[in-house]
């Protein structure tokens, strides 16, 4: 658990909206007097938890304290839209979804958001999509610099330390990286507007790398959004799809009718066709699609062990706890035995109530891995992911492999 804590990690897969904390939440709605359904909000129960008892207590038994379902999911992100209204609250959010990866040793973050217009009604400001997309970029310069600082100082004092152990070498600095996203639920005007914005700011700030497509499975198809992903992809930007969330064949469940099951096969079919850079969950797939892919193109996949088994959960109504849950995802285990490219990620740890270490220990009870070299693994193949240079790679690696033979 302690190796787990202090092992660095890298993040791909976090939807900075599905990071805010649960108390920023209530208190930005108690000032916009929002009323959060109670529903789908549990804001008597004490949620957040000393690391003592965090580590004390196993990953299921902790976030099995408020279960979500996706669709859940969805209808609480429309009220963190009710929230987050101008870029004060923006900024608040951002910065704290930092802070909270740095804590759990993440030393490599990028992090993706729907540039959104603010209509503040309370104070009465309006914010721009550049505006919204320049306090992200702005809270993550910020925030290195700090973080490069803090890790200067901390190595300056253990120097001086003369009996300071490898074990108490401070944390790695954070890299910060954002991805715009497309909601599926927008327009194919939207969808233009974003990836202009994700192509003009690439080539202005080192922050903005890649275009991903998000939001609710059920709306618009990727046929119609493809020729925005080319345009991105004919730029050098990098691109990220979520697919899988629904299933893509009859039998999965006795809800998806045959409608909905053919579109998301058709959609699912031409998303693999494009071959983005990477596929967020990739869930729930045909056999001859997983199959396609672990022999063929083997695209790297965004793996949200939490957010996975809920969405499994809806699909099959499985009502065990998250250990059991991951266990029966239908490809998972598979991969990190074959050593197919994923990465472990938090997807939305403010609604998922679940952090970057809490993922790799739902991993390590789920599939009772004893070597860590299992764990540092998938680490490194992560690494190997990002949306950056090989250059950049190549530097990660040698300063996570020295911080991991640190703590081993
Ligand atoms: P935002 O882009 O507003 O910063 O982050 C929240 C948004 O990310 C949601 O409104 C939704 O569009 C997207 N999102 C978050 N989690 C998921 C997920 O598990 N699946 C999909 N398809 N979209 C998600």
């Amino acid at each position: 658990t302690k190796f787990i804590q202090q092992l660095p990690k890298i993040e791909l897969h976090a939807h900075l909206n599905g990071c805010i904390r649960e108390s920023t939440l209530a208190s930005l709605a108690s000032e916009r007097n929002v009323k959060l359904s109670s529903l789908l909000h549990d804001l008597q129960q004490e949620t957040h938890f000393t690391e003592e008892e965090k580590m004390n207590e196993s990953p299921q038994e902790k976030v099995n304290k408020k279960r979500r379902s996706l669709l859940e999911c969805f209808e609480i992100f429309t009220e963190i839209g009710l929230c987050v209204t101008d870029l004060v609250a923006l900024k608040q959010i951002c910065i704290e979804a930092l802070e909270d990866f740095a804590k759990q040793g993440v030393v490599y973050l990028e992090l993706r958001s729907t540039p959104k217009v603010l209509l503040d009604t309370m104070y009465g400001t309006k914010a721009t999509k550049k505006d919204y997309i320049d306090t992200i970029l702005k809270c993550m310069a910020d925030f290195e610099e700090q973080d490069q600082e803090r890790y200067k100082r901390e190595m300056e004092d253990v120097k001086q330390n003369a009996n300071a152990s490898s074990q108490s070498l401070p944390r790695l600095p954070m890299t910060c990286r954002y991805i715009v996203s497309i909601n599926r639920a927008e327009s194919f005007e939207v969808a233009q507007e974003h990836t202009q914005l994700a192509m003009e700011y690439a080539k202005k700030s080192k922050y903005v790398v890649g275009l991903d497509l998000s939001g609710s499975p059920l709306k618009n198809s990727f046929t119609e959004l493809e020729p925005c992903f080319r345009m991105a992809k004919d730029a050098g930007l990098k691109t990220s799809i979520h697919c899988g969330e629904i299933p893509c064949e009859k039998g999965v469940d006795n809800e998806t009718d045959d409608a909905l099951i053919e579109f998301s096969y058709r959609d699912t079919k031409k998303i693999l066709d494009f071959e983005p850079d990477r596929l967020g969950h990739a869930l729930l797939f045909t056999d001859e699609m997983y199959e396609a892919l672990e022999r063929g193109k083997k695209i790297p996949i965004e793996c949200c062990p939490t957010s996975n088994v809920m969405t499994l959960e809806l699909a099959t109504h499985y009502e065990g706890d998250l250990v059991h849950g991951l266990r029966r995802h239908p490809r998972l285990s598979k991969w990190l035995e074959n050593d197919y490219p994923c990465s472990i990620n938090t997807d939305d740890p403010g609604i998922f109530n679940t952090d970057s270490s809490l993922e790799f220990l739902l991993l390590v009870d789920a599939f009772g891995f004893q070597n860590p070299a299992r764990i540092v693994s998938i680490v490194m193949d992560s690494i190997d992911h990002a949306f950056e240079s090989d250059d950049f790679k190549a530097k990660m690696t040698g300063l996570v492999t020295s911080k991991i033979n640190g703590i081993l």
